[in-house]
C-alpha cells in the first residue's frame, strides 16, 4: 500500500514542480496546459491498462496477465502473488481430497458419505459391493431408498448411532454386515460397513457348541439326580458317616442342573433374533405371580412389597418377562439378609413404563456395576454360590430386555440396598381402558 501511495507521490510530484517552474518563466497558461497536457497523457494511460485489465479478465490466464506500467505494475503484480497463492492452495486442497479418497478407497471396510439430508455423497468400492451401491446412478439417493432393511431404516431414524447394527443383505442372505452410522459436521454422517460374517460363523459354531454340551449334560445330571433322590427315599439305608457326602452331592447336581438350564436359556435367547411376538401381557396378575413366588424363597424371612399401576400392560413374550423379573426378585431375596424389605414396582415414568424392584441389602459398590450382566460375574463369588447362584442371571435379563427394546438401570449403595428398574420403552405400553372399571 506504501508502494502504492510512493508511486502517486513520485509521479505528481515532478509534474506539479514543472508547472511551478514554468509559472515563471513562461507565463499561467503554459504552466496550466503543461498541467492538463500530463493529467490527459496520465488519465490515457490508467484507461489503457485498464482496458488491458478488463480483456485479461475474460480470460484469466496467469501466463497472460499484462505486465503493466507505473501504479499498474504494482496492482498486476500483487494481483499475479494473489492468485499464485490460491492456486497453490487449491491443488494443496485437491490432492488432499484425492490422497484421502484413495485412502478411503483402499479401505477393506465400506465408507458412504451422506450429506444432512441422507443422501450418498460419495462412497468407496468395498461399499459399493457390499451395498450393492452404483455410484453413477445413486449419487444423490437417500440412501434409505436403497438399503430397505427395516432394521437400517428404524436406526437411520432412531438418531442413536452409538452401537453397531447388524444386517444380513436382501441380494446376499448369507452375508452378514455390520453398520455403523457416525455424524459429523453440519448434519452429515459417515456410514461405515464392514462384512462380518466370518465372525458371526463362529459366534454360531460358540452358541451352538454351549447350547450342545448343556444340552448334552442335562441327561446325564438327570440321571444321577433321579438316582439321589431313590437313595433319600430309602431314608435310614445311608449310612450315617456318608449323610455329608450325600447332602453334597445333592447340592452340587442342583447347581449343575441351575447351571446348565441358565446356559441353554441364554443360548436360546441369543440365537433368537427375532423381536419377541407382540402379545399383551397381564403385567398386574404376572406380578401377583411373582410375589407368592418371591415369598416361597423368602420363606417369611423378609417383608415382601408390592406398588403397582393396575392399569397398566405391556407388549412383549410373557414367558420371557416372567424369567427376567423373576430373576430380579430372586437376586433381591438372595442378596438382602433376613429381616430385610423388598419393594415390586410397576409403574409409569414419563412415557416409560417401569418395573423396579428395591431391597435394603446388601448394596453393590461401584466399580461392580457396570460389569454385573457379564456372564459369571459376580461381586462375592462364594456369596452367590451358596446362595444358590450361576452368575448368569443378569446376563440373561439384559438380553431379554434388550430383545423388548428395554434398559436394564442399577442403582446401588453399599450397606444401604439396590434398586433393579426395567425401563420399557412407550411403543411397548399399553393403557388399559379405564371406562367402566
Ligand atoms: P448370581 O447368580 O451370582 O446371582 P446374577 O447375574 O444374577 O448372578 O448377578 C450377578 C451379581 O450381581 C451377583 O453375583 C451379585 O454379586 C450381584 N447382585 C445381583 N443382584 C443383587 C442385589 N439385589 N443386591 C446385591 N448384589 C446383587
Amino acid at each position: 500500500m506504501h508502494e502504492f501511495r510512493w508511486r502517486l507521490l513520485w509521479l505528481s510530484i515532478p509534474t506539479l514542480l514543472l508547472c511551478l517552474l514554468l509559472w515563471p518563466l513562461l507565463g499561467l497558461e503554459y504552466a496550466f496546459g503543461t498541467l492538463a497536457f500530463a493529467a490527459i497523457a496520465y488519465l490515457i494511460a490508467h484507461f489503457y491498462w485498464l482496458e488491458k485489465f478488463a480483456l485479461w479478465l475474460k480470460q484469466p490466464e496467469l501466463a497472460a496477465m499484462p505486465i503493466g506500467s507505473g501504479i499498474w505494475e504494482d496492482v498486476f503484480a500483487a494481483l499475479y502473488q494473489e492468485i499464485r497463492r490460491q492456486t497453490s492452495s487449491h491443488t494443496e486442497l485437491t490432492s488432499a481430497l484425492e490422497r484421502f479418497q484413495h485412502a478411503a478407497s483402499a479401505l477393506p471396510d465400506g465408507v458412504v458419505l451422506l450429506n444432512n439430508n441422507d443422501q450418498i455423497e460419495w462412497c468407496n468400492p468395498p461399499a459399493e459391493i457390499q451395498l450393492g451401491l452404483n455410484p453413477a446412478q445413486d449419487t444423490g439417493q437417500p440412501i434409505g431408498y436403497l438399503v430397505r432393511q427395516t432394521e437400517f431404516t428404524s436406526y437411520l431414524q432412531a438418531q442413536d448411532y452409538a452401537e453397531p447394527i447388524k444386517l444380513n443383505t436382501l441380494r446376499n442372505p448369507d452375508i452378514t454386515l455390520e453398520i455403523q452410522l457416525i455424524p459429523f459436521g453440519d448434519k452429515q454422517k459417515l456410514l461405515l460397513c464392514r462384512d462380518i460374517t466370518p465372525m458371526e460363523k463362529i459366534e454360531t459354531m460358540r452358541r451352538d457348541f454351549i447350547a450342545n454340551v448343556s444340552h448334552e449334560l442335562r441327561t446325564p445330571l438327570t440321571v444321577v439326580g433321579g438316582f439321589l433322590e431313590t437313595m433319600e427315599d430309602m431314608g435310614s439305608g445311608i449310612p450315617e458317616n456318608m449323610r455329608q457326602y450325600y447332602k453334597l452331592m445333592q447340592e452340587q447336581t442342583l447347581r449343575m442342573r441351575r447351571l446348565v438350564e441358565d446356559l441353554l436359556t441364554l443360548s436360546q435367547l441369543e440365537s433368537n433374533r427375532t423381536t419377541p411376538q407382540e402379545i399383551e401381557i397381564d403385567v398386574p396378575s404376572l406380578l401377583g405371580m411373582l410375589m407368592t413366588e418371591g415369598e416361597s424363597l423368602s420363606s417369611g424371612r423378609h417383608s415382601l412389597k408390592l406398588e403397582m399401576d393396575k392399569n397398566l400392560n405391556l407388549n412383549g413374550a410373557a414367558e420371557e418377562l416372567h424369567s427376567a423379573f423373576g430373576n430380579l426378585v430372586s437376586n433381591a431375596i438372595r442378596y438382602t439378609p433376613e429381616g430385610g424389605d423388598i419393594t415390586l414396582k410397576w409403574s409409569m415414568r414419563g412415557d416409560n413404563a417401569v418395573f423396579s424392584v428395591t431391597d435394603t441389602g446388601l448394596g453393590i459398590e461401584p466399580e461392580h456395576i457396570s460389569r454385573l450382566t457379564e456372564r459369571f460375574y459376580r461381586v462375592d463369588r462364594s456369596r452367590s454360590r451358596s446362595t444358590g447362584g450361576t452368575g448368569l442371571g443378569l446376563s440373561i435379563v439384559k438380553h431379554i430386555l434388550t430383545r423388548h427394546q428395554a434398559k436394564l438401570e442399577i442403582q446401588s449403595e453399599i450397606g444401604k440396598g439396590s434398586t433393579f428398574g426395567a425401563v420399557f420403552p412407550a411403543a411397548r405400553v399399553i393403557r388399559k381402558n379405564l371406562i367402566g372399571t
